[in-house]
């Protein structure tokens, strides 16, 4: 009776299987979209598992060390990149003369207002820049510095430079106004900078003091 129902159906039980095969074909086609549903969980977890395997590479390679500020190895000291931005260097001339000539334009961009300027005239006697004007005062308050390099990209005379340093840790928050002498170059040797520790080379001995801003 079933066998001759399925292979001859009647004209009562063909509604019947018709609606069973539209029912197993559409779980057929649902089942085709939960895979395509799933399809972004497979990619996601193949993802982290490629990314944990970098991790246990990783976790398999020699330990490299940096021995700062002492210790052994060829990593011993501080290493930086080329572009790296520490604390700020007022620049000199190839004449010892100061470049920064009190425009106030690194003041004007910093977006911390940590720029502090006083300007002065240079007088016949008394030439500190090569313009008019020069820096009187010229203080950057560390606490406030985030080392953004706006006000390098401002100076119109490449005044103010990026150095490498980076030890500026204090218990003091006052320490971290640095004020111009702090931060000016060295003069050029051709200006005296070196002319006692010459002088020492000549009388065998240390120099008594250091000359200021060399
Ligand atoms: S580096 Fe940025 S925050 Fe620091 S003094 Fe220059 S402009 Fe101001
Ligand atoms: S450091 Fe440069 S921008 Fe700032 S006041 Fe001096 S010359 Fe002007």
């Amino acid at each position: 009776m079933g066998t001759a129902a399925i292979g001859c159906p009647s004209s009562a039980a063909r509604p019947l299987l018709i609606a069973i095969w539209r029912l197993s074909s559409r779980r057929i086609r649902t089942s085709f979209g939960i895979l395509n549903i799933d399809m972004p969980v497979l990619k996601n977890i193949a993802a982290i598992a490629k990314g944990m395997s970098i991790t246990f590479m990783e976790m398999f390679q020699p330990t490299t060390v940096e021995n700062y500020p002492d210790g052994k190895g060829p990593l011993k000291g501080a290493r930086f990149e080329a572009r790296f931005r520490g604390a700020h260097v007022l620049q000199r001339d190839e004449n010892g003369l100061e470049k920064c000539v009190a425009c106030f334009l690194c003041a004007a961009a910093c977006p911390s207002n940590c720029i502090y300027i006083e300007a002065a005239e240079n007088t016949t006697e008394n030439r500190v820049s090569g313009a008019e004007r020069y820096a009187k005062v010229y203080n950057i308050d560390y606490n406030r510095c985030i080392f953004c390099g706006y006000c390098v990209e401002a100076c119109p005379t490449d005044a103010i430079t990026h150095g490498h340093g980076f030890e500026l840790a204090t218990f003091n928050a006052s320490n971290l106004v640095y004020r111009k002498e702090q931060m000016l170059a060295p003069r050029p040797a051709h200006m005296g900078a070196n002319v006692i520790f010459n002088q020492a080379d000549v009388d065998g001995g240390a120099p008594a003091q250091m000359v200021p801003g060399s």
